[in-house]
C-alpha cells in the first residue's frame, strides 16, 4: 500500500480547483480501499472518498486526513431477475422548449427481460454505459456524458433528463464506519432528489447491483451518443450545476416555465456572466459556475453567496447547493 503524502488535488476534480491532501492514495480494487481506510482509522484520521471530483468543491487549504481517490473498476453481469420495484421520484427535468429528439428516443423499458449488473463503486460511467451497450445491457444510457463513478452516482442519486440513479439500483455494498461490510438494499439509502443517508451517514460504497435490462442495443446507443453530445456542450471546468433545480412548489409560486436552476440565476436573477477571480457563471449554462483558469475555492464561494443572497432578497427562496463541500 502507497500512502502519499502532500499530494495537490487540483488534478483530481473536474474542476481543477483545490489544495493538497494531507495523505493520498489510490486504490485499484476493493481489498486495497479498504486496506487504505484501516490505515487512516488506525490513525485516527478523517477519510475521504473521491470518485471522479465531478461534484466536489475542495479548500484552497487542502484536506487534513487521508483522500482516497477510487480507481476501483470491476464490472459483473449476474443472472437475470423478475421482480424489482423502487420508490418513484418526479424529475425536476423540464425544457422550456420540448426537446422533440428525446421524445422520440424515449421508450418503454419494461418491457425487456432484466439483466443484474455489479460495478465497483469507482466504475467511470461514462466508458461503463457504452461497454455494456456494446454488450445488449441497457439502462444506463441516460447519464452518458456525465463524468462520475458509481459510488458517486450512489451518494447523490444521479439524474439524467428524467431518471434517477435509483431507478436501477436494488442494493449496494457498503463499509460502514464500524468497519463492517454490509448490504444495504436501495429503499434504505431514503432516496429523494440530489438525497441519500449517504450523506450523513459516512458508510462507503464499495460496490452497486443495479437491475438494467437486455434492451433495443440501437436505440440505446443513440441515446447515449445524444446524452453525450449534449454534455459535450456544457462548461467541462465545472462541477456541473452548482445548486438543486426547483421543487414543483417553488416553480409553481414563482410562476416559471421551468424548474431549471439556470434558468432561474439566468432569466430572474440576471447573474450569468458574473465572475469572481478566476470563476464565472457561463453564458453556456447560468447553472454552472466555470473555472476560467486559476479559480480558488474562495472565488466559487463567493459566486455561490451571491447567488443565494440574490434568490433570497428577490424571490424570497432559499437555494439548495447540489455539490458537495471540502472545506475542512
Ligand atoms: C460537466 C458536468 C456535467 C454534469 N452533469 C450532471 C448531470 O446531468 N446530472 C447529475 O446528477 N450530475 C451531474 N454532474 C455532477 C456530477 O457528475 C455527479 O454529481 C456525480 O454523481 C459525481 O460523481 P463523482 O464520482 O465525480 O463524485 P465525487 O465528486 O468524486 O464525489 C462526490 C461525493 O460523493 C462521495 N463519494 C464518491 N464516491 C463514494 C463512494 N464510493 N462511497 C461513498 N461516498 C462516495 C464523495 O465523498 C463526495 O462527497 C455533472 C458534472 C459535470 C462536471
Amino acid at each position: 500500500m502507497k500512502i502519499l503524502n502532500n499530494i495537490s488535488l487540483v488534478q483530481y476534480s473536474t474542476f481543477r480547483i483545490g489544495g493538497s491532501a494531507e495523505y493520498f492514495i489510490e486504490v485499484k480494487n476493493q481489498a486495497e480501499l479498504i486496506e487504505a481506510v484501516a490505515w487512516a482509522k488506525a490513525r485516527r484520521l478523517p477519510i475521504y472518498i473521491l470518485g471522479n471530483g465531478s461534484n466536489t468543491l475542495i479548500a484552497d487549504a487542502g484536506i487534513k486526513g487521508l483522500v482516497i481517490r477510487n480507481l476501483t473498476g470491476e464490472i459483473k453481469v449476474l443472472d437475470s431477475i423478475q421482480a424489482f420495484s423502487n420508490k418513484k421520484i418526479p424529475p425536476r427535468f423540464q425544457l422550456v422548449e420540448p426537446d422533440p429528439e428525446l421524445t422520440n428516443l424515449t421508450y418503454d423499458e419494461s418491457q425487456f427481460p432484466p439483466v443484474l449488473v455489479t460495478l465497483d463503486s469507482g466504475v467511470y460511467l461514462p466508458k461503463a454505459i457504452f461497454q455494456l451497450i456494446a454488450q445488449g445491457i441497457t439502462g444506463l444510457e441516460w447519464f452518458a456524458g456525465i463524468p462520475a463513478t458509481a459510488g458517486g452516482a450512489t451518494y447523490i442519486n444521479l439524474h439524467g433528463a428524467n431518471k434517477f440513479w435509483s431507478d436501477y439500483l436494488i442494493e449496494a455494498e457498503i463499509l460502514d464506519p464500524a468497519g463492517q461490510i454490509k448490504t444495504t438494499a436501495a429503499d434504505d439509502f431514503h432516496y429523494d432528489y440530489d438525497q441519500s443517508v449517504l450523506k450523513d451517514s459516512g458508510d462507503l460504497v464499495l460496490a452497486v447491483t443495479l437491475r438494467l435490462r437486455r434492451g433495443p442495443k440501437e436505440q440505446a446507443l443513440k441515446i447515449a451518443k445524444y446524452r453525450q453530445l449534449k454534455k459535450a456542450h456544457q462548461p467541462q471546468r465545472s462541477l456541473g450545476c452548482v445548486f438543486q433545480n426547483l421543487s414543483a412548489a417553488e416553480q409553481k409560486r414563482l410562476y416559471l416555465p421551468t424548474p431549471s436552476i439556470g434558468y432561474l440565476i439566468d432569466k430572474k436573477l440576471n447573474l450569468k456572466g458574473t465572475k469572481i477571480g478566476g470563476a464565472w457563471i457561463p453564458e453556456k449554462h447560468a447553472g454552472f459556475v466555470e473555472n476560467l483558469g486559476g479559480a480558488t475555492a474562495a472565488d466559487v464561494l463567493q459566486l455561490i453567496e451571491l447567488v443565494k443572497k440574490r434568490a433570497k432578497q428577490q424571490l424570497d427562496l432559499d437555494l439548495k447547493l447540489e455539490i458537495v463541500l471540502w472545506l475542512n
